[in-house]
C-alpha cells in the first residue's frame, strides 16, 4: 500500500494497544509516523519513525508533539481499562480528569496549527444504560444517545470529549471525525494486571487451566457483548478519518453478538478444553450491547469481514504463548 508516501501522520496512544497497531498499519501504507505516548508498546517494538514519551495532559508536551502539520491526527489516549478499571467507580476522578484533559489539549492545539481534522476515539460505554437492560435486545443506533444516561463517569467524559471535537468542527471550521468503538481485541492487547477486557481475560484463564478445570467468571454470564477483532477496527478507523463528508458519530463494532457464557464456550472450543464455569459477583456493566452497524455500513460502505470465532483464534494463540512464557515450566 502506498496511500501514505509522503505523507506524516501523529498517533497519540501508541504505546497503547490499538495506537501501536494502527502505527503499524500507517508505516505499511508508507507515512511518516510520529507516536506519543506515556509509554512505549509493551509486546512488540514500535514502528513510528519518532517516538515522543511524554504527557499529553500537559500543554507544551502537546505543542511539542503537535509542533507541524499533519495529514492524519489519531487521538486515541485515554485513562482507560475493562470493567475491573472503569466501573468500580475507584477511579472515576482520574478517568474524568485525565481524558478530559489530554482532549482539550489536543483539541485545541491541533486547531491553533492549523490542523484540520483529528479522528477521536469515543466508546460504545457513552449509550444511555436504560437501552442495555434486555440482554437479547440493546439498542445502540447512534440517534438513541440521548437522553444521555451512560452507567460509567468513563462513558460520561467520552460523551463530552465527542461532542468537544464536533464543537471544533462547527466553531472552528475543522474536519474531525469521532466513532464509537465496541469493544476491540486482538494479539498485544493487555491481558492481565487488571486493565484487560473480557475476550482477554478469558483467555488467559482458558489458557491456564488443564481440560475438565472450572475458571471463574463474573455475574452470570448471561449479558451480551460484540467484540471486534483489532484489523477491523483499523479498517473501520481510516475509512472514517478518510471520508470526505462524514464526521460521525459513528459506530465501529461488531453485529455478532454473544453472552460472556458462549465466549468462553468459543475460546474453550479453540484452546481443545473441556472448561466448567463457576459464576463470581463482579463488575458486569451493562446487561446488553451490541454494536448498530446501520450508519457505517450505508456511509461508509463498511463492516466488519472476518467472525468472531477468528479474531479470538489468533488472540488465543497469542495469550497462551504469554502465560506460558510467564509460568516457570
Ligand atoms: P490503551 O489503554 O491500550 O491505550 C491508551 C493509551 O493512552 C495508553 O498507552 C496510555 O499510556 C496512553 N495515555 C494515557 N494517558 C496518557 C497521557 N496523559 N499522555 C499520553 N498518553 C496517555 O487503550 P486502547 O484499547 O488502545 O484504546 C484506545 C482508545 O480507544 C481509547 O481512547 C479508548 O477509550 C478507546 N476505546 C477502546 C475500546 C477497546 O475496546 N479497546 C473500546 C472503546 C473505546
Amino acid at each position: 500500500m502506498t496511500t501514505g508516501m509522503g505523507k506524516a501522520a501523529l498517533v497519540c496512544g501508541a504505546g497503547g494497544f490499538i495506537g501501536s497497531h494502527l502505527v503499524r498499519r500507517l508505516k505499511n501504507e508508507g507515512f511518516w509516523v510520529r507516536g506519543v505516548d506515556l509509554k512505549f508498546p509493551e509486546f512488540a517494538d514500535t514502528d513510528a519513525d519518532d517516538f515522543v514519551i511524554g504527557d499529553l495532559r500537559d500543554q507544551q508536551v502537546c505543542d511539542r508533539v503537535i509542533d507541524r502539520r499533519f495529514d492524519e491526527v489519531y487521538q486515541l489516549a485515554a485513562d482507560m481499562g475493562g470493567a475491573g478499571y472503569i466501573f468500580t467507580g475507584e477511579h472515576d476522578a482520574d478517568i474524568m480528569h485525565n481524558s478530559a484533559t489530554i482532549n482539550l489539549n489536543v483539541a485545541d492545539r491541533a486547531h491553533k496549527r492549523n490542523i484540520r481534522r483529528v479522528f477521536y476515539s469515543s466508546s460504545a460505554c457513552m449509550y444511555p444504560a436504560y437501552n442495555q437492560e434486555d440482554p437479547d435486545n440493546p439498542n445502540c443506533a447512534e440517534a438513541s444517545a440521548y437522553p444521555a444516561a451512560p452507567d460509567s463517569e468513563y462513558g460520561w467524559e467520552k460523551l463530552f470529549s465527542e461532542r468537544l471535537f464536533l464543537a471544533y468542527n462547527r466553531n472552528h471550521g475543522m474536519s474531525n471525525r469521532v466513532a464509537r468503538y465496541h469493544n476491540i481485541f486482538g494479539p498485544q492487547g493487555t491481558w492481565t494486571g487488571g486493565k484487560e477486557k473480557a475476550p482477554a481475560a478469558i483467555c488467559r484463564k482458558v489458557a491456564n487451566v488443564r481440560s475438565g478445570d472450572e475458571i471463574e467468571i463474573w455475574g452470570d454470564g448471561l449479558q451480551t457483548r460484540s467484540f471486534l477483532y483489532i484489523d477491523e477496527c483499523l479498517e473501520g478507523t481510516i475509512r472514517l478519518t478518510r471520508s470526505n463528508d462524514f464526521e460521525g458519530p459513528v459506530n465501529i463494532g461488531s453485529e455478532e453478538m454473544v453472552t460472556i457464557n458462549e465466549l468462553v464456550d468459543l475460546v474453550a472450543d479453540i484452546a481443545g478444553k473441556d472448561v466448567r464455569k463457576n459464576h463470581i459477583p463482579g463488575p458486569t456493566g451493562v446487561r446488553g450491547r451490541n454494536s448498530d452497524n446501520r450508519l457505517i455500513e450505508e456511509r461508509l460502505g463498511w463492516k466488519p469481514s472476518q467472525s468472531l470465532r477468528h479474531g479470538l483464534e489468533q488472540t488465543y494463540e497469542w495469550i497462551e504463548r504469554q502465560v506460558h512464557r510467564n509460568t516457570p515450566a
